[in-house]
């Protein structure tokens, strides 16, 4: 018979049918005469119950059937008499594939807390809240996809180990075969690097943008969307050594054509997760308002669909970095002094600056264009007023920046000049200016976390939690 997917029996339209279907044990529960078996596939946040008679199958074989042991289950599926499900399965052959030891398996079907889930990470996918926040994730990706292929963007795979260190968007991790205890050495004792693998020194990238914008400037509208490594010691529950990025660069694009395509896209995936994605959200929802019980009512967020609904339908603010300024300046928490770091023009907004933006002062999510030149990466657009730049971080509520981007400079004397002025090697990186020589177009482009944007559509409150193999300071487990 043909294994079917606990999903599609759920539904419901093959009852009185003879099915086929295989997962792991959530729970079994069982009175003297009949065990019910809770079984879970991964194909849903939902679990099949299983009717098995005890007398049928003997108290002897049922005892090996524990939570997480592996099973093939045949039967009739009928009308469900219980509350609670629509159908259930009554078990005419059971196989079991792996039993699960339930002295040693380490996640009893009670409540655990995030942190022990993330100690036992290889094997956290079998609960509930990590199936949902899994294959919300592979639905976004999906939705990423579509999203572009349906606006004729090209996906281009740019390079994980790159050999430009001017990215500069933050600490890289360097690669090399080199033996660490005897590299090889020049004269003034710095290490020969023309001896190395690539002959040269190399990193794992920080962005794929410079690539992207060499595709931008011929295929018209590029977007990448891999792997990216920043060796910042930050340990905070926003930010990752390995994480994923999104970045689309568009040719012509100038930067109110990047703000719009960056709410437009934001918007669609949120859609994408509402229309595709509820049984999960409904689940991870009521999780959350479980543990915002704990918390006083004015720290509690919005309940998690409503928060997504509340974004798809509202306008994001835009406005000047010069401006934001403004606003937290004249807020009654910088004059009560309630931020930790200051607030003055040409320094960095800190998180806790653009929450209080987001959460306290707009409510909405809002888009901080034309920042000072100093706080932002070489590439950026000059502005005319000689002192900004035309870039723009999109913020989120909860989360602060979900998205950097910016219109690029086109013009290769400013470029160039910027370069000098911040120490960037022009001379390093005359591929790069090849698009500005032979050309040159007015461009924009804009960088996604792709788990900053899991964090906001499960809810999740650490980064940790909405990828599989966390990579953090410290730890590099599984
Ligand atoms: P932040 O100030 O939050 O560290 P950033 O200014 O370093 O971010 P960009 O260099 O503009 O960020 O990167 C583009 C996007 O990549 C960010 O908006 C964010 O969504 C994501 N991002 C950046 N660093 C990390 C990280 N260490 N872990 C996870 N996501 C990150
Ligand atoms: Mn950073």
């Amino acid at each position: 018979m043909k294994r079917l997917k606990i999903k599609e029996v759920l539904k419901g339209e093959l009852v009185g049918q003879q099915v086929l279907v295989k997962g792991w044990v959530r729970t079994k529960r069982g009175s003297k005469n009949v065990n019910f078996i809770a079984l879970n596939d991964g194909s849903t946040i939902n679990n099949l119950q299983v009717v098995a008679d005890v007398e049928k199958f003997g108290e002897d074989f049922l005892k090996d059937i524990n939570t997480s042991a592996s099973l093939g289950i045949t039967g009739d599926l009928v009308a469900s008499q219980g509350s609670g499900q629509l159908v259930e399965l009554n078990a005419t052959e059971i196989v079991i594939y792996g039993k699960a030891d339930p002295e040693k398996y380490p996640i009893q079907p009670k409540k655990h807390s995030l942190e022990f889930l993330r100690e036992n990470a290889h094997l956290r996918f079998r609960t509930a809240t990590f199936s949902a926040v899994f294959r919300i994730r592979h639905a976004m990706a999906f939705a990423i996809h579509q999203y572009f292929n349906n606006r004729g963007f090209v996906y281009l795979h740019t390079p994980l180990i790159t050999g430009s260190d001017a990215e500069g968007a933050g600490q890289m991790f360097r690669v090399t075969t080199l033996d660490p205890k005897n590299p090889p050495l020049l004269e003034d004792g710095k290490i020969d690097y023309s001896q190395d693998f690539f002959g040269k020194s190399t990193n794992l990238t920080v962005s794929g943008q410079l690539e992207g914008e060499l595709g931008a400037t011929a295929l018209g509208e590029i977007y990448t969307f891999g792997p990216t490594f920043r060796a910042e010691n930050s340990n905070t529950a926003r930010h990752l050594a390995e994480f994923w990025m999104i970045e689309p660069e568009m040719a012509f694009y100038e930067l109110q054509d990047n703000m719009d395509l960056a709410e437009d896209f934001l918007k669609s995936l949120i859609k994408y997760a509402l229309d595709n994605c509820m049984d999960d959200l409904e689940f991870l929802s009521k999780r959350l308002q479980e543990e915002e019980k704990n918390k006083p009512m004015d720290e509690r967020s919005m309940e998690l669909i409503e928060k997504l609904r509340f974004v798809l339908e509202n306008d994001f603010i835009r406005l000047p970095y010069t401006e934001a300024i403004e606003v937290l300046k004249n807020s009654n928490h910088y004059k009560k002094n309630k931020f930790q770091y200051p607030v003055d023009w040409g320094t960095d907004l800190q998180s806790e600056h653009e929450r209080y933006l987001v959460e306290k002062h707009f409510k909405k999510p809002v888009i901080l264009i034309n920042y000072p030149k100093e706080i932002k990466a070489f590439y950026m657009k000059q502005n005319q007023d000689g002192k900004t730049v035309a870039a723009m971080d999109v913020l989120f509520p909860g989360i602060g920046e979900i998205i950097g981007g910016s219109q690029r400079e086109e013009d290769l004397d400013k470029l160039v000049t910027r370069m000098n002025e911040m120490g960037v090697p022009a001379h390093e990186m005359e591929w790069y200016l090849d698009t500005r020589r032979f050309g040159t177009v007015p461009h924009a482009g804009f960088g996604l976390g792709f788990e900053r944007l899991l964090l906001f559509v499960t809810g999740m409150g650490n980064i940790r939690d909405v990828i599989a193999f966390p990579r953090t300071p410290k730890n590099a487990e599984f």
